[in-house]
C-alpha cells in the first residue's frame, strides 16, 4: 500500500487549548494566508517541515492514547494550515477514524473549497480561525482579502451541525460593531450551531519576524485589555452569537 507522507512543523503531545480534553496537536508545515501578525512565520514554508507518514503520526498518537481518552480529548491537526497538505491531512483523519481516535481540524479556512469540504466530512469537529470578517480587515491583516475564508465558512456551516470559530480580537479593527454585524448576518442563515471563542491579539511574534529579517507591519496595533475582552463578549452576545462556555440556551441557536 502506498504510504501518504507530509511535512510536520512540530508536535505537542499534551495540548490543552486546541480542542476538548487533552490532545495530540500536530502542527503541519505550510500556510498561505500570510497573516502580518503571525507568531509562527517559520511555519509558512512547507519544505522546512520534517517528513512523516500518516502511519507514523497515528503510531505516536496511539502511544499517548490513554491520556486523551480519559479526558475526552484526541488528535487535533493544526498548522501552519492543514489545507496546504489536504491529502496528508485526509489520510491521517481516515486512519484516526479507523482507530477510533477523536479528531479535530483546526484551520484558517484559506484553501481549496472542494478539498476543505472533504476534510470537514472526515473530521469529528472543526475549529475555524477568523481574523476578523470583512474584506477590508482581511486586507489589512493578511496577504489576502478573506473571500476564500468566507466561502469556506459558508460551506462549513452547511456541512457540520456544530463548529467553533476562533475570532481574533484587535481593538478598533476586528471588535467593531461593523465587523460583528457583518459576521452575525452571514451566520444567521447557516444551519450550524457556531460557538465563538475570542482570541486576544498579542505581539509575541515580533521577535520571530525580526529574526527572519522581515519588517513587522502592524506596529500601530495593540492587544486588548481584559476589560475590552469582556466588552467584546458582551458585544458578541448582543449580536446573537453564542460564546464558548455559554450555557446551551445562551445566544441564538441557528437550526435547520
Ligand atoms: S493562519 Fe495561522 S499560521 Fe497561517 S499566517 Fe495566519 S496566524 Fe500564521
Amino acid at each position: 500500500m502506498r504510504q501518504v507522507k507530509g511535512f510536520v512543523h512540530s508536535i505537542e503531545t499534551f495540548g490543552t487549548v486546541d480542542g476538548d480534553g487533552i490532545r495530540f496537536v500536530l502542527f503541519l508545515a505550510g500556510c498561505k494566508l500570510g497573516c502580518k501578525f503571525c507568531h509562527n512565520p517559520d511555519s509558512w514554508n512547507i519544505a522546512a517541515g520534517e517528513p512523516m507518514s500518516a502511519e507514523e503520526v497515528i503510531a505516536q498518537v496511539q502511544s499517548y492514547r490513554a491520556y486523551y481518552e480519559a479526558t475526552g480529548g484526541g488528535l487535533t491537526i493544526s498548522g501552519g494550515d492543514p489545507l496546504v497538505q489536504p491529502e496528508f491531512t485526509a489520510e491521517i483523519l481516515r486512519q484516526a477514524k479507523s482507530a477510533g481516535i477523536n479528531t479535530c481540524l483546526e484551520t484558517s479556512g484559506h484553501g481549496d473549497s472542494d478539498k476543505f469540504g472533504k476534510l470537514v466530512q472526515l473530521a469529528d469537529s472543526v475549529m475555524y480561525g477568523l481574523k476578523g470578517f470583512s474584506t477590508e480587515v482581511y486586507r489589512k491583516l493578511t496577504a489576502h482579502d478573506g473571500s476564500l475564508v468566507r466561502r469556506n465558512l459558508k460551506l462549513l456551516g452547511r456541512s457540520k451541525s456544530q463548529a467553533r470559530l476562533r475570532y481574533l480580537v484587535i481593538p478598533g479593527v476586528t471588535d467593531t460593531d461593523e465587523e460583528l454585524t457583518q459576521l452575525s448576518r452571514f451566520l444567521r442563515d447557516l444551519p450550524c450551531d457556531f460557538v465563538v471563542e475570542p482570541i486576544a491579539y498579542h505581539t509575541m511574534g515580533i521577535p520571530k519576524w525580526e529574526a527572519l529579517g522581515r519588517p513587522y507591519q502592524l506596529e500601530d496595533l495593540r492587544p486588548p485589555t481584559s476589560e475590552e475582552m469582556e466588552q467584546f463578549i458582551l458585544s458578541l452576545r448582543g449580536h446573537g452569537l453564542k460564546v464558548l462556555g455559554d450555557s446551551p440556551s445562551a445566544g441564538t441557536r441557528r437550526s435547520a
